[in-house]
């Protein structure tokens, strides 16, 4: 078996192909580079510390979120906070993700566990963007009905600046970590705390564009953002499926 059911890479995972790659020397030969294998350890550890990052970040901007949202009665605010859970479900699939892999790469067959760990932890990841967008779209839906005008308090601006200020770079982060080891599961998560952060913006924008009178400016920017993670998620839901099992 070789890397085909996964086909859409960008670069073939050294680590785990090798047992299978590996026609010179047959199947349990080790014929690892030292340090090709303690390189993708290394990764493998960053990953796992941002997705341990994410988890806790996460919770605690949801629990703040929804509790500032539900003092100030401010739906927003509220809305910004459960999004963390949909954020703490991909962060939980990726990291068993990589636990599997931290657990299996010294085993013969381990590389094939990996493969569905990777597998379904893009499903669920793929799912969870799905949700967002469905999610983002649903309180377009509430908040052009209620009209409701956004008051998120001293507290809900901290959130949202934090979100602002923390979800790029660990963004990027992932992004980087997930090329180097080959995971679109790891990737497509960043992309949700992208979009975390992008709701964070809109909450804020939203603030001022109501001032201006704009108040089709918040659920517009919203719809945009919905639009986007919804290519994302079906993108990555497409990407998931090709790789079968
Ligand atoms: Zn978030």
């Amino acid at each position: 078996m070789n890397a085909g059911p996964l086909r859409p890479r960008r670069s073939v995972p050294q680590a785990w192909n090798v047992h299978a790659q590996n026609p010179i020397h047959g199947m349990r030969e080790e014929g690892v580079p030292v340090g090709e294998t303690a390189e993708r350890r290394r990764w493998l550890e960053r990953a796992l510390g941002l997705e341990r990052f994410s988890l806790a970040w996460m919770t605690a901007e949801g629990v703040v979120g929804v509790a500032a949202g539900a003092s100030s009665r401010s739906l927003s605010l509220e809305v910004f906070g459960l999004d963390s859970l949909i954020e703490i479900i991909s962060a939980w699939a990726v990291l068993w993700r990589l636990r599997t892999e931290m657990q299996e790469r010294s085993m013969p067959a381990g590389h094939a566990r990996v493969e569905v760990a990777e597998r379904r932890a893009a499903r669920v990841v793929a799912a969870c963007l799905v949700g967002l967008a469905l999610y983002i779209v649903a309180g377009v839906l509430w908040s052009v009905r209620v009209h409701e005008t956004p008051h998120p308090g001293v507290v809900g601006f901290a959130v949202a600046i934090s979100a602002i200020v923390v979800m790029p770079p660990l963004w990027r982060a992932k992004q980087k970590t997930g090329q180097a080891l080959d995971s679109a599961a790891l990737r497509e998560d960043g992309v949700g705390n992208l979009t975390c952060g992008g709701m964070a913006v809109v909450l804020l924008g939203g603030l001022v564009a109501l001032r201006g009178g704009w108040w089709w400016a918040d659920p517009l920017a919203s719809l945009a953002l919905g639009v986007f993670v919804a290519r994302e998620g079906w993108e990555a839901w497409q990407h998931a499926r090709e790789g079968g099992g």
